[in-house]
């Protein structure tokens, strides 16, 4: 790759082609920027329908989009694809696993990883939600033991294969529980006739005193009413300390059998290598101005999920949602299109939803609070819209509207990957 930028054009350097870095690359001036987009893998992914990997009612494809296709016509941009290991922000560089490429301005929007708050065996042991990969994951391991049960001849050994435990009842452990909550309602009756429903038991912890503890005493409410509809219990005001042979200890002295862990309890900003400490802040993200200057520096800015700005309204950072990614993006854009700090950072707070099944979902829209199907429908036209790709959306729609019909889609397909021919640089990844 030809690291140098043409004549009189800054050469910009992407890390991370999520919501922030998708948009900015769209908002970028062409005629005055070269841009290299650095990601770990070769698509885009939509997050918040993760979950509906995980319980097989999307397949990865139709929530995943290509970065190559994405930035075709885009003669000013290039993809790499690599893992940055680090920063050298005086020789003005980064390093993948595979090459070390100049920037003249470089911009941070890797997003963050799971935190499992020092419990560090964790990350051997339970399933998490961060990435296209871990949620194939899940799915694979909730088929397995559905299958795995239906031929199990011990009553004990059926209900040990089908202990869910959720930790965290945010957005993601909410949407999750309530999906594997649909699969035993609707699923298990239907086409699993060797197990009872009542084997397969879903519990979601949370520390604080509600689910859904951002969003508003009526969601909340909502949505607990909801995950008890699909048989999910709920436990509050618990916080787990250990999670060691198959069996999750609590604060409290509680103990619960468990061989499905489901982390969604913490996030931390992705590390990269070369930055000094003072550039951090809570929540391993970088501290930045309210132009997205990372601390310190002129050339280096952070945007999205792993930049920490914080304002009057949010003393403690933006909340780590897509809207301000995007609108971080579009702003930062404009401030490096003029080629002057003027714009500074507002973040227009479109408000938060989270579904919990089939026609049931909880919308905090400003002063307006939608509950039921009004905001299930709510929902699904915001993450219609907000999904890249016109067949992406559409094998989404369809996908939907089929399900709705039949109560079933046909994805439930258990597909290992195969250990052999081994590539070691797949290592590298962090998945
Ligand atoms: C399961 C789940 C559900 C969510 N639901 C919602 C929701 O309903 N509504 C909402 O507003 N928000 C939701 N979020 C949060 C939302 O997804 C994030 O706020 C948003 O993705 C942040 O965008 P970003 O561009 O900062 O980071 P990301 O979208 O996380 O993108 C980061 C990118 O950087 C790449 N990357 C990371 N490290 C490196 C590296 N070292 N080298 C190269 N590439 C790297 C990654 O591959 C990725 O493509 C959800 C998040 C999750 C995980």
């Amino acid at each position: 790759m030809n690291n140098e930028s043409n004549m009189g054009k800054k050469h910009i350097v992407i890390i991370g082609g999520g919501f922030a870095g998708i948009n900015i690359i769209k908002s970028l001036d062409k005629e005055k920027f070269d841009i290299t987009l650095v990601d770990r893998h070769n698509f885009h992914s939509f997050p918040p329908l993760f979950y509906q990997i995980a319980s097989s009612g999307l397949d990865s494809g139709s929530i995943s989009f290509p970065f190559r296709r994405e930035v075709r016509h885009m003669k000013h941009v290039r993809f790499h694809m690599g893992e940055v290991k680090s920063v050298n922000t005086s020789a003005k560089t980064i390093t993948t696993q595979f090459e070390t490429i100049s920037y003249d301005y470089l911009l941070i929007a890797a997003g963050t990883t799971n935190n499992f708050f020092g419990m560090n065996d964790l990350r051997d042991k339970v399933y998490t939600l961060k990435s296209v990969a871990e949620a194939i994951r899940l799915r694979n391991e909730v088929l397995d033991r559905l299958e795995r049960a239906s031929i199990a001849k011990d009553e004990d050994e059926k209900k040990r294969l089908l202990s869910f435990v959720v930790i965290g009842a945010g957005p993601t452990g909410v949407e999750v529980a309530g999906a594997i909550g649909e699969m035993k309602r609707y699923i298990l009756p239907r086409e699993y006739p060797d197990l009872d429903k009542e084997d397969l038991k879903i519990l979601i912890v949370e520390g604080a005193d509600k689910v859904l503890r951002t969003m508003s005493e009526d969601a909340s409410r909502h949505a607990t009413e909801y995950l008890g509809h699909l048989m999910v219990d709920v436990k509050l005001n618990t916080t787990m300390v250990s999670y060691d042979n198959n069996i999750v200890k609590f604060a409290n002295g509680e103990e619960v059998y468990c061989e499905t862990l489901i982390w969604t309890a913490g996030i931390t900003g992705e590390h990269i290598e070369g930055f000094d400490k003072s550039v951090f802040g809570r929540g391993g993200r970088f501290i930045v101005d309210s132009y997205n200057r990372v601390n310190g520096f002129n050339d280096i800015f952070a945007l999205g999920d792993i930049a920490y700005m914080e304002s009057p309204q949010y003393p403690h950072g933006y909340p780590q949602l897509a809207q301000v990614a995007i609108q971080q993006a579009k702003c930062l854009a404009k401030n490096l299109n003029i080629g002057e700090f003027k714009k500074k950072f507002e973040y227009k707070d479109k408000g938060s939803m989270a579904t919990v099944g089939r026609n049931r979902a909880v919308a905090d829209l400003h002063k307006l609070h939608m509950y039921g199907r009004p905001a299930w429908v709510a929902w699904m036209f915001v993450h219609l819209i907000s999904i890249l790709g016109m067949r992406n959306k559409l094998t989404v729609l369809i996908n939907w509207i089929w399900a709705y019909c039949t109560y079933s889609t046909s994805l439930r397909l258990l597909i290992r990957p195969t250990k052999y021919p081994y590539r070691r640089h797949w290592d590298l990844a962090k998945e």
